[in-house]
């Protein structure tokens, strides 16, 4: 959906309740546009609606293959998630905040050198915020990042995952004008709100299928035992974790 697009449907959306309610009342009113309302939140959460769209969630495989991706990077301990991935001679797609990577350049670019990708994951990590932003706000947050991350490496990144993966109607329109797209997740622990590392690596081996796309976090004492424990598991279980060409090529460099 355009941005142009979206905001037709919002102004659709805000119409309809007035018309019925200066035709009918306005309690019927009322609740079309609460019931509207519920839709747009709705959407929210659940992005296929309203033609928002889930972007890429799993790519084409064959084989035991499964792409791990890694946010809110970087964080103190890069260097650690790096050796771990090395070791098991592994490569991760990274999603970063710019604020971070303003901070913390050298790191970036040390993920880039070690044939990582990397991911723009917002300038400021809004989690409370970034679903409700209107396009020009959306924009700054996705290209102040890009900015960052081209400073701190030289490349530019052309994939994009929302904070938490909340979008609102206008996301897919700000992507689409920055020529960037948007990656979800096919398998995840919640490794964001629980820190027991068997709990989190059994939820994602649960869900697991060629193709998966993993959602991991880094900063968190656990979640480098998390990565650890998964590879683990990943190479015991016969699979292997690469970068899709789908996923690489939409970093320049
Ligand atoms: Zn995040």
């Amino acid at each position: 959906m355009s941005i142009r697009a979206a905001w037709v449907l919002l102004a659709v959306l805000h119409t309809i309740p007035v018309i019925v309610g200066l035709r009918f009342g306005m309690l019927p009113g009322l609740a079309v546009m609460v019931v509207f309302h519920l839709l747009l939140v709705a959407a929210i959460f659940l992005p296929v609606l309203l033609g928002i769209g889930c972007g890429v969630r799993r790519f084409h495989t064959d084989g035991r293959e499964v792409c791990i991706t890694i946010d809110d990077g970087p964080t103190a301990d890069t260097a650690e998630v790096l050796s771990i991935l090395d070791h098991a001679n592994a490569k991760a797609l990274f999603f970063l905040i710019g604020a971070r990577v303003a901070e913390e350049p050298a790191l970036c670019l040390r993920i880039v050198a070690g044939g990582h990708e990397l991911g723009n994951h917002t300038m400021t990590h809004a989690t409370a915020l970034f679903w409700s932003l209107l396009p020009s706000a959306q924009m700054r947050e996705i290209s102040g990042a890009t900015a960052e991350i081209e400073r701190a490496a030289g490349v530019y990144p052309r994939l994009f995952r929302a904070p938490v993966g909340f979008r609102n109607l206008f996301n897919a329109g700000v992507l689409r004008a920055l020529g960037m797209r948007y990656v979800g997740w096919s398998a995840r622990g919640f490794d964001g709100i629980d820190t027991n590392v068997e709990r989190v690596v059994s939820r994602i081996m649960r869900s697991l299928q060629p193709g998966a796309i993993i959602l991991l976090h880094q900063g968190r004492p656990h979640h480098v035992a998390v990565l650890r424990r998964l590879l683990a598991e990943l190479h015991s279980g016969g699979w292997s974790v690469v970068i899709p060409e789908v996923l690489r090529a939409h970093t320049l460099r």
